[in-house]
């Protein structure tokens, strides 16, 4: 999108300045006129966080010149991090890749390539290997259709229409080892939220965070990693907000907290449950929302209960679950004890459960000093109050455990107890930390979910009709919207989408051609099936995991047992140069590999969806640096070569000949088309029932309320029906609300979020049972009675509230948590792997027994490999990864810019000034970092921000080690990730970076060992 010149200086000199508090002056005014002066601006988005901060890009002649904030954007507002303002050295880098690139098998260096060549090439690989490998069947004689040997990565840094493009595709060939990033980053996110509120997703969006009146950060380092979003929790302190930060380290965060706890890696759980315990005990809950809006009421199977750590018998790796249910009434109902008095209901058990996180025990497990522990409860508690709301701000501190799931569920079970979800300032809020891990989770590059969170289908679901079944859900609830109910419609117009006029109501629409998932096909489990040989070619696509993986000593050593790899990047990785990494011998490796030169974000056209769940579209500005190409690009060539191979004949070829794929777009794929295909349209003319309810064939589909189950729409994503309509693309909206009539800031006509638009999910549940907010300036909707409809934000749901005014039944009302089968959000989840309640259990690795129960860690967490752990009699200190503001991830997007480079050259470990002493260890030293993965070496940085804490009467050391180094790159450094464990959350899959064993030593210097 190209701004006109005069609009942005009158911003630029008014707006942003302002809104920066900040006078540069008369010389700064001169220099940015002249700036602008050589050159046109083109909006963007950037290609680093999930903030999603807004960028003006100045250039002329293909030439990005400069790259600053954009003044009217209502999450920046002119502001960007270290990462942001560096942009511009991504288009002008001269390490950037601009040819293809080849390395034969056992080769010792590149050789160039045209593009013809190389995709003619990998599509005669990819056919080869699936050809070889390709199962119609199961041992069982169940239909299968799919190859295990071919495995696809990517990728969270992709814009939406080229996440759809590489999932349908994938699919298409039978892929079924399809993740991204997000398995790795946020999957324990996903599971809890959707398992508790019925979406899995950042409840707010970032500006809310502004109308928080305590913003509770755990888990989470946002001064650095997510930057500009600190500016709204500034923003909440400036009016009166008080903000704690729990973090095991004092933080850039808890520097400008007004409370910083610590706690001990990996007993989050404990901490919450503390609060959790202080509330229920003190009264500290908001009853009449429990009753309203949670299953608080809903009555226990009465012999459930915890039994030393174990909630029940375990068959075969897995709980039997036969006390997790509810009592039922003859018409299957659950039973309610609305005054949640009753022994048996939801409110009581939890308070049974969380009776033992006394302050004293929850302090032994932690490390948490108790009366920072009694601080830390005063302070949020006090948000028990419907005029005022809290908002937890959390990511990988919180995720990345063999118990992340019910992290975040107990962040859920604290903020349901208050009243804070559905409120303005309220919510649990994912800080995600790539730009489009929200989008590229939403459009299905994970192994278990389709577009839109539909089920990949298992080979026990043999017909369509059976996987529409077993997908949606049942409720005897009449007031229960029961969102899921509406499956049938999602999945049948997403088998349109992808088979078009192949999928018929006779041949199941095609359900036949999905490939269907069995096991764990997770992050994990595809490099430990690429190390078994089962996986021979893998296709990354912005993807770095020898740097991101868990072990990467392991995944490193599994690649050179490819046959084939496919890296699309802008730069030379760790992963696409495994071959030549220090210690390898490239004659012995065979592999095949092609590295593809992808454009970067400001040379590409297409949509990106932040953590607060905006789809912001963004435009290119300059061209891709020589024969570089978008993602769509490539992935167009390849499918379009792919579809020409298989209709000369191939094994199984339908599913990929009859392929939509129409994107032709005057300059290759046209992006646009792709969001039209994910928005949906009419495949007939439909007249439904209410005035303007006509569409001819072809119309978008407005929302996906219309989609239907017929074969009469087609739509990629449900969840993104609404955002490309017959008024145009929504994502590319740019109207900023002004604070009198939007005093929430909730930004309805800039760009478009989803679901429909919605700015705040499960909104609704800010109001009462008959739709009156609980306090006035804390609720977005209300409904109005005489209007006969919800005004303010989106509702959650347009059908009335559950009760009159009067008290009574509404007969069409429904409950506030429309995605949930029982309308209310759960206190209590039986849905999940271990267990319908958090528990505390240490880390895999612990140098501390439980002590809360004999149960040490997660009974039901996943260890994919044996032998992998090491004890704490070898490695006594516990050890986590980190990240700086100045780099990014994996690395590939910062290590090779200059300016960042000089501000964080190379890796480190910080620890305590107790460590460092009893070690002999001087800050700047080079020191040895042992676990029982490998080894690194890095530097000491010795500080006062970690102390050792005293738990359970032991002195427990700590150690924090940023994670973004590797071996490629202008900075190079050795990756904190050779020291991380294969081990993770049963229901995410997610591995346990955050928390585990390590000992460290000054580095030996060659001349005294
Ligand atoms: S990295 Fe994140 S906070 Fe920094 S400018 Fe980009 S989007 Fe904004």
């Amino acid at each position: 999108m190209t701004i006109k010149r005069r609009t942005f200086l009158a911003a630029s000199s008014g707006t942003l300045f302002g809104l920066l508090g900040l006078d540069l002056g008369a010389s700064a005014a001169y220099a940015r006129a002249a700036v602008v002066k050589r050159g046109r601006m083109t909006s963007t988005i950037c290609p680093y966080c999930a903030v999603g901060c807004g960028v003006i890009l100045i250039h002329s002649d293909g030439q990005l010149h400069h790259a600053e904030g954009d003044p009217d954007h209502p999450i920046n507002c002119g502001s960007l991090c270290a990462k942001g303002s560096a942009m511009v050295q991504v288009a002008n880098n001269p390490r950037r890749l601009v040819k293809v690139k080849y390395r034969a098998p056992g080769a010792a260096g590149w050789e160039e390539k045209d593009w013809d060549w190389a995709l003619g090439r990998i599509a005669e690989n990819i056919q080869r290997t699936r050809d070889a490998t390709f199962q119609t069947g199961d041992r069982q004689g169940r239909t299968v259709n799919r190859t295990e040997a071919i495995a696809c990565l990517g990728g969270a840094a992709l814009d939406n229409e080229a996440c759809y493009a590489f999932g349908k595709l994938a699919r298409a060939l039978g892929v079924v080892y399809l993740e991204h990033q997000a398995r790795v980053c946020h999957s324990s996110t996903v599971t809890s939220l959707a398992a508790s509120f019925g979406r899995g997703a950042m409840t707010n969006h970032w500006n809310d965070v502004a109308n928080a009146d305590c913003v509770m950060i755990v888990g989470a380092n946002p001064a650095e990693n997510h930057p500009v979003a600190m500016k709204w929790v500034a923003k909440a302190r400036e009016k009166g907000a008080q903000v704690i930060s729990v973090d095991p380290r004092f933080t850039r965060t808890s520097a400008v907290a007004d409370l910083y706890a610590p706690l001990r890696a990996g007993t989050d759980i404990a901490f919450v449950g503390g609060l959790i315990h202080y509330a229920l005990e003190r009264g500290l809950v908001e009853k009449e929302y429990l009753a309203a809006h949670t299953n608080a009421g809903f009555l226990v199977d009465p012999a459930f209960g915890l039994d030393a750590g174990l909630f029940g018998p375990i068959h075969e790796g897995t709980y039997t679950r036969e006390h997790w249910g509810f009592q039922r009434d003859e018409q299957g109902g659950v039973k309610i004890d609305p005054s949640l008095e009753d022994p048996d209901c939801v409110f009581q058990v939890v308070k049974r459960h969380f009776a033992r996180y006394t302050l004293p025990i929850v302090s032994r497990i932690c490390g948490t000093p108790q009366s920072k522990l009694r601080q830390v409860a005063e302070t949020f508690l006090s948000t028990c109050r419907p005029d005022r709301s809290g908002t937890i701000l959390y990511a990988m501190g919180a995720t990345q455990h063999s118990h992340g799931t019910q992290n975040v569920r107990s962040y859920a079970i604290l903020q349901l107890l208050l009243g804070n979800i559905g409120v303005a300032g309220g919510g649990i809020n994912a800080l995600r930390g790539e730009s489009n891990v929200q989008g590229s989770t939403d459009h299905g590059l994970l192994f278990d979910f389709l577009p839109g969170y539909l089920k990949c289908p298992s080979a026990e679901i043999a017909t369509l009709a059976d996987y529409v079944a077993a997908s949606t859900p049942t409720s005897a609830d009449p007031q229960s919207a029961n969102g899921w109910s509406n499956y049938a419609k999602y999945a049948v117009s997403l088998l349109k989408a992808w088979w078009g006029s192949q999928a018929t109501k006779a041949n199941q629409f095609a359900y036949d051609w999905l490939p269907k998932c069995d096991g764990d096909q997770s992050h994990v489990a595809m490099f430990e099936a690429i190390d078994q040989r089962r996986v021979r070619g893998l296709v990354l696509l912005g993807q770095n995991p020898a740097v991101s993986g868990p072990d990467v000593g392991r995944v490193r050593e599994a690649l050179e047992k490819l046959d084939w790899l496919v890296a699309v990047d802008l730069w030379e990785t760790e992963t696409a140069t495994f071959w030549k990494r220090p210690g390898a011998t490239p004659q012995e490796i065979p592999t095949e590999v092609f590295l593809l030169p992808a454009a970067a974000s400001m040379e590409k056209e297409g949509s990106v969806t932040n953590s607060g769940r905006w789809a912001q579209w963004r435009t290119a500005a300059v061209d891709p640096p020589g024969e570089a190409r978008s993602d769509l690009w490539i992935l167009d060539r390849l499918a379009q070569s792919l579809k020409r191979r298989y209709s000369a004949g191939g094994v199984f070829p339908d599913p990929i000949v009859h392929l939509t794929w129409d994107y032709a777009g005057a300059k290759g794929p046209d992006p646009h088309l792709v969001a039209r295909e994910i928005n949906g349209q009419f495949l007939a003319d439909v007249e439904l029932p209410g005035p303007g309810a006509r569409f001819k064939a072809g119309d978008p589909v407005p929302s996906f309320a219309l989609l239907r189950d017929d074969g009469s729409t087609a739509s990629g994503n449900w969840l993104y029906c609404g955002s490309y309509t017959a008024a145009g693309n929504q994502m590319a909206r740019r109207e900023v609300s002004r604070v009198e009539s939007d005093p929430f800031g909730l930004h309805a006509n800039w760009a478009w979020s989803w679901p429909a638009n919605r700015r705040v999910l499960y909104n609704r549940a800010g109001c009462d049972p008959a739709g009156r907010p609980w306090a006035e300036g804390k609720s977005v909707v209300a409904y109005d009675w005489q209007l006969g409809r919800w005004i303010g934000d989106l509702p959650d749901g347009a059908w009335p509230p559950p009760q009159k005014p009067d008290a009574s039944k509404h007969p069409q009302g429904k409950h506030a948590f429309l995605m949930l089968p029982d309308g209310r959000a759960c206190l209590f989840a039986p849905s999940l792997a271990d267990g319908p309640l958090p528990e505390h259990y240490e880390p895999l690795e612990s140098p501390v027994a439980n002590l809360l129960s004999p149960q040490e860690a997660n009974p039901m967490a996943r260890q994919w490999r044996a032998g992998d752990l090491g004890s704490a009699d070898r490695y006594p200190i516990v050890a986590t990864t980190c990240r700086v503001g100045e780099h990014w991830l994996g690395g590939a997007m910062s290590r090779n810019l200059p300016w960042l480079v000089e501000l964080v050259p190379d890796a480190f470990c910080e620890m305590s000034r107790e460590l460092a002493q009893q070690k002999g260890v001087a800050h700047g030293d080079r020191v040895t970092i042992r676990s029982a993965r490998g080894q690194i070496t890095v530097y000491a940085l010795v500080t006062g921000r970690l102390k050792p804490l005293e738990v359970d009467g032991r002195q427990i050391e700590q150690v924090a080690i940023v994670w973004h180094f590797g071996y490629e790159g202008l900075a190079t450094g050795q990756s904190a990730n050779v020291l991380t464990p294969l081990v993770g959350d049963p229901e995410a899959m997610i591995p346990e970076y955050k928390a585990f064993l390590c000992d460290l030593e000054k580095e030996q210097d060659e001349h005294s060992s």
